[in-house]
This record gives structure tokens, C-alpha cells and sequence, in this order.
């Protein structure tokens, strides 16, 4: 039977553990990679290039944005971002899934391309309390940009029907957990056979 890959698309307001619960995805789940993205943005300590994200500067983002290599990309708190078709092909010709965490902006671009088999999942804190408390809890924001992310958070979460599935970040565990069963449907979805082969198998006598 040939694999079609699926898509799993995270997204969530900054503070709802999106990224958390991507890596803890990846290391749980057999034959699920994450796809790094590229950015502006200055790497944080610990990030890795190549790893965390592909870290590059406006210019060469603007000519890869040019040539088309992007599927989707926005700026998302004043900095550049955006999903590699190449990376997204790789990852699907070794026959794994992939994992995508971007901000609603690009999940709502990539929503109307049905080829790409994705999944949308939107991620949330259990109130918008607990959201403010987390962000606080970083210590490493300004109050300015806290009242923006959680402006922008507002927003995003309005669009939650147009999403998949909605995934309440309360407990970590339950939460990666739910994660691995929506990917576990997914993969069986009758949208996943692979319609020659069961014809072959099984209609044509
Ligand atoms: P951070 O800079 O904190 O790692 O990420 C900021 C935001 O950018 C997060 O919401 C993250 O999901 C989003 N993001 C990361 N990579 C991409 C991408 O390739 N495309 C889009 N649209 N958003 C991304």
C-alpha cells in the first residue's frame, strides 16, 4: 500500500505550549518529523541553526520567498517566518508524517490546499487567565509585547472552527497524548487509502 503523509498543523497563541508539545511529539511518536522552518528572527540561547529553526537574515529570506520556496510564510511578531516546500518532501519521501508548528495566519493559508492531506490543530490554555500567567511566567517579555501577544491571542482563538480539532493544553501528558490519537485517526482516515491498491486487492475480482 503506497503512504500518503500526513500534515499535522499546530497552531496556538504564544504561551499555550505549542512548541513543548511539538518536541515531545516528535521523540513519542514513530514516523513523525518535525519540519524546521526558516526566520529572521536572532537565534534564542540553546537554538540551534539547522535544529530549531534555519536562521537567516531579510535578504535571503525575501529572494527564498521569490523563488517559490516557501508553502506558506507571515511575519509574525515583526519577524519573518516560513515553511520550506523542499524540507516538507524530504521529510514525506522517507515516508514519515509531519509536524508543523506555525501561527494561525500560515495554518489559514495552507486550510485550502486539500492536496497537502493536513490536519488543523489549535492548541489553548484551559482559560485566558492561565494563558496571562504563563506569558508572565517567561519573565522575558516587556509588558508591551505580553498585551500584544495576548491581543494577538485573542484573535487567533476566534478562528478556532475553521481548525480540526481543538486541543486543551491543561495537563501536558493528556494533552501530547491527545495529540498522538488525533495522528493515530488520522492515519487511519479512509481519506489516507490508497484507492489502486484496495481496488486491486479487493474490488476487482
Ligand atoms: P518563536 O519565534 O517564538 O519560535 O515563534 C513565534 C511564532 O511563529 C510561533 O507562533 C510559531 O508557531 C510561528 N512560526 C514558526 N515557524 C513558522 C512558520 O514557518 N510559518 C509561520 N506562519 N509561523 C511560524
Amino acid at each position: 500500500m503506497n503512504w500518503k503523509g500526513i500534515l499535522l498543523v499546530l497552531s496556538a497563541p504564544s504561551g499555550a505550549g505549542k512548541t513543548s508539545l511539538c518536541q515531545a511529539a516528535v521523540k513519542l511518536i514513530p514516523r513523525l518529523m518535525h519540519s524546521v522552518s526558516y526566520t529572521t528572527r536572532s537565534p534564542r540561547d540553546g537554538e540551534v541553526h539547522g535544529r530549531d529553526y534555519c536562521f537567516v537574515d531579510e535578504q535571503a529570506f525575501e529572494n527564498m520567498k521569490r523563488e517559490g520556496e516557501f508553502i506558506e510564510w507571515a511575519r509574525v511578531h515583526g519577524h519573518l517566518y516560513g515553511t520550506s516546500r523542499k524540507a516538507l518532501h524530504d521529510i514525506q519521501k522517507q515516508g514519515s508524517d509531519v509536524i508543523l508548528d506555525i501561527d494561525a495566519q500560515g495554518a489559514l493559508k495552507l486550510m485550502p490546499l486539500k492536496e497537502l492531506n493536513a490536519v488543523f490543530v489549535f492548541v489553548v490554555t484551559p482559560t485566558f487567565a492561565e494563558l496571562e500567567t504563563r506569558l508572565r511566567n517567561r519573565r522575558s517579555d516587556p509588558e508591551e509585547e505580553i498585551q500584544l501577544r495576548l491581543r494577538k491571542a485573542r484573535d487567533e482563538i476566534a478562528q478556532f472552527e475553521k481548525y480540526d480539532y481543538l486541543l486543551v493544553n491543561d495537563d501536558f501528558d493528556k494533552a501530547l497524548k491527545d495529540l498522538a490519537s488525533i495522528l493515530t485517526a488520522s492515519r487511519c482516515s479512509v481519506k489516507q487509502v490508497d484507492h489502486q491498491w484496495l481496488e486491486k486487492e479487493f474490488i476487482r475480482e
